[in-house]
């Protein structure tokens, strides 16, 4: 019989480990076991290894890997606005894995349209990896506030007797250190300072204190003594994330409740505070769209571009920063959609294009310039869309910056109050 037929030594690894043990008791012993020890030590020659090896319960974890307890649906509303609606996967209390819903195609809208199949699945490799978020050393569990800011809460809102200015020792922004608060002190301190805020600058009075704090005096009068128009709302990446782009109008609006009470008014008079918008308070949105347009650039959605039959990619590099998104450009393409891409430089989004025009950054608004003059000396415009949706038939005044209005030209025209 030769070597390779022979059957392995049946031994276990309890047996096979306290051979070793008795070898290591002692020199002496060693001598003595040595020639067993050596045999066991001997290479065993096995054809096929599934049938000989002796456990693979192992194997198990590795089927189970993807195997959970439980599920449950959430929406991914990170800054980006895409709102994918993910699956998390629960093992042992813990979301091991998440994947898309597939769910999209069940979507109805309140005329019976129900949503394509097209739509799935939605999601990217950001929510994918989310999982690591949830459980990660820097997530932040409970509310911080500015040690400054809550100094100031606490001792009762000092402020300058005359300009009514928070003192310089409570505004260390940057600097001050966050502390943690529960989620009822948080609210108790927000809703006590935008009270204060809203007493503090509503009247003649509260006129005077921003005047003697250096605002600009048409911005005064523009509050019309209300003190919640001092009021800004505009939500950080995170809270946008959370409570979405329009929640943070509608706090805005709600300060009409507080105006009421402030200035003893009734309904009808209550004015609430600013909605500052993601276009023109820190410009994350093109400030332009809205005011050539007059439309937000949420107010488009992506999956219509197949609808379209040019489409130029300008200021935007859809495949990196739309994720869920990508597809509806690649595959309008795939439909006829002529696809032009503008960029300074050769984007993820330029190798999907028909056609690429690499610019200089910096010079896209002289790019911008000369195709509208082509456009509008070839009349190569939809005139009534032109002047239905952007301020292209509006003329502007060389004398003060404003629109000419018809009444300025017609004198027989009157202005409506
Ligand atoms: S695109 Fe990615 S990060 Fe953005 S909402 Fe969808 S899954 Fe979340």
């Amino acid at each position: 019989m030769k070597d390779s037929e022979k059957k392995p030594t049946a031994l276990s690894r309890r047996t096979f480990l306290s051979h070793l043990a008795a070898a290591g008791a002692g020199t002496v012993a060693i001598s003595g076991n040595a020639a067993a020890a050596t045999t066991l030590l001997r290479p065993v020659i096995i054809d096929n290894p599934l049938s000989q090896y002796p456990n693979r319960g192992w194997e198990k974890t590795y089927r189970n890997l993807y195997k959970s307890d439980s599920s449950f649906t959430f929406l991914c509303a990170p800054n980006d606005t895409h709102n994918c609606l993910l699956r998390a996967h629960v093992k042992n209390g813990v979301v091991t894995r998440i994947s898309p819903t597939y769910g999209y195609n069940k979507a109805q809208d309140l005329d019976g349209n129900q949503a394509s199949r097209r739509w799935d699945p939605r999601c990217c490799q950001k929510g994918l990896a989310l999982a690591r978020r949830f459980y990660g050393d820097r997530r932040c569990k409970t509310p911080m506030v500015r040690k400054g800011f809550r100094a100031w809460v606490e001792a009762g809102f000092p402020r300058d007797p005359k300009s009514g200015a928070v003192p310089a020792e409570y505004l260390h922004r940057g600097t001050d250190p966050w502390v943690q608060a529960t989620w009822d002190e948080a609210f108790e301190l927000s809703a006590k300072a935008i009270k204060n805020i809203a007493e503090t600058y509503t009247g003649e009075e509260g006129k005077k204190r921003l005047l003697a704090q250096g605002y600009d005096p048409a911005m005064v009068e523009t509050t019309q003594g209300i003190g919640t128009q001092v009021l800004k709302f505009r939500g950080g990446m995170p809270p946008l994330g959370m409570t979405r782009v329009f929640a943070q109008y509608r706090l805005a609006n709600s300060m009409a409740l507080l105006d009421a009470k402030v200035r003893g008014v009734g309904p009808d008079q209550a004015v609430g505070g600013r909605g500052w918008d993601n276009y023109s308070w820190h410009t994350d949105l093109p400030p332009g769209h809205r005011m050539v347009t007059g439309q937000q650039t949420v107010d488009f959605d992506l999956c219509n571009v197949e609808h379209s039959k040019l489409a130029i990619v300008w200021g935007m590099n859809w495949i990196t920063t739309k994720m869920p998104d990508g597809h509806w450009l690649t595959e309008a393409r795939m439909k006829g959609t002529k696809i032009v891409v503008i960029s300074a430089e050769y984007s993820a989004t330029a190798n999907k294009a028909d056609s690429v025009v690499i610019v200089r950054p910096g010079t896209t608004p002289a790019l911008a310039l000369g195709i509208a003059q082509v456009l509008i000396s070839e009349k190569r415009f939809d005139a009534d869309y032109v002047r239905a949706y952007s301020d292209l038939p509006f003329l502007v005044r060389m004398d003060t910056g404003q629109l000419l209005r018809a009444h300025e030209v017609f004198r027989t025209i009157k202005i409506r109050s």
